[in-house]
């Protein structure tokens, strides 16, 4: 008998059962004790004068009237009655269980549990309590498979094998955070005598879920690391060599970051770092520099960017950079000629060409490397895994780095990016001009357009984004074709004025940004899908419609598309913000520029889930840990796991044999990895 058996040995579980919890992701009694309730109803009876208004209680006592049922409306009802509580006459009302009347007869005992008005002494009733006393667990429950009857099946599992539950904490990482064995904690988690119960348990049922997915995590980069990636020797001098010729000093976060990526080069193992850094912290430069150790070392680079246009960009920033150093390098994107095509790539072949800039047509099957040594992903999010996998099993697993602007706080990414490393650019280079923000409500959205001219007038160009395409009546948004019509009536023909939106085909959208770019007109309507790291020095003024209606994510990234020279460089918010949340939102942006600050504004001001494209950015899915709430406790997680994944023979240890035994029977967990 062994926590790893099926679910299919509790009564009462056939095989649509089985179907219907594994759905749950339940497969196992260890899955079964480990699925935790949500929330607990406390069901222990209260003294009135000891209940807070608005509390939810159990109130235990003798029905003194017969209830009443009224209907109103369709299918609303309202069931009445009193309850007596030593002197105290409570009334009590349920909504819409006129059911319940059967259950509920005058002179009878009853506990009702539910929501106390503590002004009128009211109780508006939720259930009507059969059970004794104690603490009601609450699961997640699904169509297939109701609340109670989980609950069922974890008493028959804790009843069976709670014997066979071993601590998988180790002894001196429990004492550390005062945390409780692992039979306690999963009875606690279930059948809790009280809040301070569940509280205790939840805390370690969190410490170990977070603990058990860093071990892995660590377990997995090692695994990695023995498995032998290429050794870059690449020549620091020639480095260095280059280093000289930049016109400006490399920023301490730079620096920092080179020295780790070139440590990873030279390691004979595989390297799968993420470069993390702001708008305009300088990812390229900290590119180019990874690219050029790995060239003087004989292998070839190759980077790859989600649009032509990002691809042209970074083709051209390259080309000047590697300005008389011995750098062979081609764009090869979707419009690359078939002529020119079929003239690169046997040079690519060769390794006659050895830097290789591109979009996703670098992965194609014609292309055929000599010695891919580097691969950059730049905006690796907007890759699919599939994409990335195949650009990493180009030529003999090359060195991965993957680029990314989206600020998530440190210890949130490296969750997030799983079996990566991660690298971070914390600084902004010198001397970088903030942006000017200011937030103007809609009133004053003319004052804004006249500044706008201003700028025009002094050569500058313009961003104008506004959050949808389509009327809507209802949010009462601008939308992108009638401000585009609106400016052209102001601007035109001084000025030219472009539209951008969703709508458009990619080339379409290419097209349009390098008609901007190369300044065929001065203002640029857009929705939102101006792209990430587009850069047009010339432009100063971010305009934002409704700008209470992105997030501060999307906002900040926006405003990186200006300040990208030491022209002075603003962004203005027109917004009317309905709630505090929005308020505080715009007033964080008029606050600071740093990307950091932001998203951990943004943390605060939403929760988890839904912070700064962390859904979108692969972030695996906890059960009962929430690593925004309880950061401090996945990185405590994550520094012990480190410590003792990287101990020699860690798990020869006494105190780690259970964990050890421990992963190597569940060795997925509910890691979401994909
Ligand atoms: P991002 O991180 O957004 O990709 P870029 O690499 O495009 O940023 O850099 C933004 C600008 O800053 C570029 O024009 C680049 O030449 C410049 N830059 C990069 N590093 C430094 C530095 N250390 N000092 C001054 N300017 C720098
Ligand atoms: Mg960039």
């Amino acid at each position: 008998m062994s926590l790893s058996d099926s679910v299919q040995v509790l009564p009462g579980v056939g095989p649509k059962r089985v179907d219907a919890l594994a759905e749950l992701g339940i497969h196992t009694i260890e899955d079964l004790l480990t699925y935790f309730p949500y929330r607990y109803d406390d069901l222990k009876s209260k003294q009135l004068n000891e209940i807070q208004d608005d509390e939810k209680v159990t109130l235990r006592g003798t029905v003194a009237t017969e209830p009443v049922v009224s209907f109103f409306g369709r299918h609303r009802s309202r069931l009445a009655f009193r309850l007596l509580i030593e002197n105290d006459v409570v009334p009590v009302t349920f909504f819409n269980q006129p059911w319940l009347q059967k259950q509920i007869a005058a002179g009878e005992e009853l506990a009702v549990y539910g929501r106390f008005d503590g002004a009128k002494k009211t109780l508006s009733g939720m259930k009507v309590i059969q059970a004794a006393e104690g603490m009601d667990a609450i699961y997640p429950a699904s169509k297939s498979i109701r609340q109670s009857t989980i609950r069922n099946l974890v008493e028959a599992a804790w009843a069976k094998y709670h014997d066979d539950i071993q601590t998988v904490l180790p002894a001196p990482v429990r004492t550390r955070y005062k945390l409780l064995d692992r039979q306690t904690m999963i009875h606690d988690m279930h059948f809790p005598e009280g809040n301070s119960d569940a509280n205790a348990a939840k805390r370690t049922a969190k410490f170990e879920e977070f603990f058990l997915f860093q071990m892995r995590l660590q377990l997995v980069k090692q695994a990695d690391r023995i498995e032998s990636g290429l050794a870059i020797d690449y020549n620091i001098d020639q480095l260095n060599a280059l280093i000289k010729t930049l016109p400006f000093e490399l920023t301490g976060a730079q620096k920092r970051v080179v020295n780790e990526i070139c440590a990873d080069l030279k390691r004979p193992t595989h390297m799968n770092r993420l470069l993390q850094g702001d708008v305009g912290s300088g990812k390229t430069i900290v590119a180019a520099l990874a690219i050029y150790a790995t060239i003087t070392a004989g292998f070839q680079a190759a980077l790859m960017a989600p649009t032509e246009i990002l691809a042209e960009q970074h083709a051209e920033n390259l080309q000047n950079v590697f300005e008389g150093f011995p750098v062979n390098i081609v764009l090869l994107t979707g419009s690359t000629k078939a002529s020119v095509r079929k003239h690169i790539l046997p040079q690519i072949k060769n390794g006659e060409i050895n830097l290789i800039v591109g979009t996703h047509a670098l992965i194609q099957d014609e292309v055929v490397y000599d010695q891919l040594g580097l691969v950059i992903i730049d905006e690796q999010h907007r890759f699919g895994v599939h994409q990335r996998q195949i650009l990493r099993e180009k030529g003999t697993r090359p060195n991965v780095l993957a680029m990314t602007a989206t600020p998530i706080p440190r210890t949130l990414a490296i969750t997030s990016y799983g079996e990566m490393d991660v690298s971070v650019i914390d600084e902004l280079p010198a001397g970088r001009k903030p942006i000017k923000t200011r937030w103007l409500k809609s009133n004053q959205s003319d004052t804004a357009l006249s500044f706008v001219k201003s700028q025009l007038a002094e050569g500058r160009q313009v961003y104008v984004v506004t959050p949808l395409i389509e009327e809507s009546e209802v949010m009462d948004m601008r939308n992108a074709q009638a401000i585009y019509d609106r400016l052209r009536t102001d601007f035109e023909p001084t000025y030219k004025v472009g539209l951008l939106h969703g709508r458009m085909k990619n080339e379409e959208k290419e097209s349009v940004m390098k008609a901007f770019k190369a300044n065929e007109f001065q203002v640029l309507v857009a929705t939102t899908v101006i792209e990430v790291g587009v850069d047009v020095k010339n432009a100063t003024v971010m305009m934002i419609y409704d700008a209470d209606h992105f997030g501060l994510a999307q906002l900040h990234q926006l405003r990186g598309r200006v300040g990208r020279s030491s022209l002075d460089s603003y962004c203005l918010l027109i917004a009317d913000p309905k709630n505090q949340t929005a308020i505080e939102r715009m007033q964080i942006m008029t606050e600071t520029n740093d990307g950091f600050v932001l998203s951990q504004r943004d943390l605060e001001l939403r929760g988890s889930g839904d912070v700064l494209g962390i859904k979108q950015s692969g972030m695996p899915e906890f059960r009962v840990g929430d690593p925004v709430a309880d950061l401090k406790m996945l990185s405590i997680a994550q520094e012990e796991a480190i410590e003792i994944a990287n101990t020699d023979g860690w798990d020869e240890q006494p105190d780690n044999q259970a964990l050890s035994q421990y992963l190597n029977e569940n060795w997925t967990g509910h890691m979401a990895f994909d």
